[in-house]
């Protein structure tokens, strides 16, 4: 795993010493010398991690933190603050100031690998989160998607799987008294596993020995290897000052770690760092999946637009060709639609296509394609359908609008009819597009010769 960390320091033998250890882990370094330096080169270069030094003459490491931490372009890269002294008050201040961990001076080296290492790895998730998301914007949804600022939510749920029930009990206290979670207590690695699954917490506090003899580490690996719980925080609770077990957690998943003994503050500072860390990603995954439904969803009638048409259409025409049955292909366009919006308002329009929308889907089979072409056009697909079922199909279509009056509002109803034009597909027709022209020929002469009728298009033989 390699990527590029900004190291920042005032003093020149401190970025010397660490370029050099990173460096021969094979990570790009870029160095910084202020705070106000560190600012213009994140900005510029957009480093993976930065390891900012507490304290710097004129902007603080507290304050640079602060402000990477409020831009969104740059609130979701990873910062270890690089303390002087290892006092709960200073970590409690840059975790405050939304720091990812700390170090503290002199660096041990096992220590800087293994927090570095863990970071990397959720930068790379992060990155990978963005990206799709950039590219659900790209399709030009810009608006409809929430901004990503960084997350502040710190609501959620929290699972303790404690060393002793009654340790369990005095954390849970002070957990709930400064935030505002969920807990739920369990005392063995099966009961949080079983508990996990039924319904996932936001973040997990492990410790190193479980209540029932059960084993931490255990527990954490098991964790990152189930689908349910795959994106939950994990905090390690480690007896004692030792680094060993604390960086085997981190190699295993753990997304931080705390040594007992440990001040309050410092524990429910780290759970609402990763619990806005997790609301975060939790965010962008729902803004990706929303993205990639809106890019083929019409929002008006939520019926499928045109990309996924065609792309469906192109699978429809695959499967015929394997078991050599026809398809019908069905081009629908709404009758003097213009003159509903002029005499009656766009919105009664609007209400009219939704409804159309309805009651095509209403009469029509689940394996049926039912899109929205634009406007008031609309475009269906049945597979497995040949001339004569195609021929019920349509009209019993033209029937369910033209039968019953749509109602625009306040009691009031009008006529609708539509006009359809009907092509067949057969395992030697390949393109799309060349039934779309074909069905949309049909349709002309269905609008040429009268209007609410249904026409098909008649191949050369
Ligand atoms: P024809 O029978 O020949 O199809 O006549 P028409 O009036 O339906 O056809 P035309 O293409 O002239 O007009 C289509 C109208 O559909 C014009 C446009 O304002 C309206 N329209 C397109 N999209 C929407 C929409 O999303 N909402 C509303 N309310 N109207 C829409
Ligand atoms: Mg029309
Ligand atoms: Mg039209």
């Amino acid at each position: 795993m390699s990527g590029r960390i900004l190291v920042v320091d005032d003093v020149a033998t401190n970025r010397l010493i660490l370029k050099a250890k990173l460096s021969s882990a094979y990570f790009d370094v870029l160095l910084a010398e202020s705070g106000e330096q560190a600012l213009a080169i994140t900005m510029a270069e957009l480093p993976d991690m930065i390891l900012l030094d507490v304290m710097m003459p004129e902007m603080d490491g507290y304050e640079v933190c602060r402000i990477l931490k409020s831009r969104s372009q740059t609130a979701h890269i990873p910062v270890i603050m690089v303390t002087a002294h290892n006092s709960t008050e200073e970590k409690i201040r840059g975790l405050d100031a939304g720091a990812d961990d700390f170090l503290s001076k002199p660096i041990n080296d096992v220590t800087l690998f293994a927090r570095v290492r863990n970071l990397m790895r959720v930068k790379m998730m992060f990155d990978e989160l963005k990206l799709r998301e950039a590219t659900t914007q790209e399709l030009g949804l810009n608006d409809l998607l929430e901004g990503h600022r960084f997350n502040t939510d710190e609501h959620g749920s929290v699972l303790i799987a404690a060393k002793t029930p009654a340790w369990a009990k005095i954390w849970e206290e002070r957990i709930q008294s400064r935030l505002p979670v969920n807990t739920i207590i369990v005392n063995s690695e099966e009961e949080a596993i079983r508990i996990a699954n039924q319904d996932t917490p936001d973040v997990f506090i492990v410790c190193q020995n479980l209540a029932d003899g059960g084993d931490g580490l255990r527990l954490v690996s098991n964790l990152r290897a189930n689908l349910d719980t795959r994106q939950s925080a994990i905090i390690l609770v480690v007896e004692g000052d030792e680094m060993e077990t604390a960086s085997k957690g981190l190699e295993l998943g753990a997304s931080d770690y705390i040594h007992t003994p440990f001040d309050p503050n410092e524990m429910v500072a780290r759970l609402r760092s990763q619990m806005r860390r997790k609301k975060y990603s939790d965010k962008l995954r729902s803004n990706v999946r929303d993205g990639l439904k809106m890019a083929v969803i019409d929002p008006l009638t939520g019926l499928y637009n045109r990309r996924y048409a065609t792309q469906h259409m192109q699978r429809i025409i695959e499967r015929s060709g394997e078991s050599d049955l026809p398809y019908a292909v069905i081009m629908m366009d709404l009758d003097r639609f213009k003159s509903v919006n002029d005499t009656h308002g766009h919105e009664a329009g609007d209400l009219v296509l939704k409804e159309f929308a309805r009651r095509l889907q209403e009469n029509l089979r689940g394996i049926d394609l039912v899109a929205r072409l634009g406007g008031e056009e609309f475009l269906v697909v049945m597979p497995d359908t040949g001339p004569s079922e195609v021929e019920f199909a349509a009209e019993r279509l033209r029937n369910a609008i033209d039968r019953t009056e749509f109602e625009i509002g306040d009691g009031e109803t009008i006529p609708v009819t539509v006009s359809i034009g009907v092509a067949f597909g057969g395992p030697e027709d390949k393109i799309p597009s060349a039934l779309i022209q074909q069905a949309d020929t049909a349709l002309y002469e269905s609008k040429s010769t009268g209007r609410n009728r249904v026409s098909y298009f008649a191949k050369a033989a």
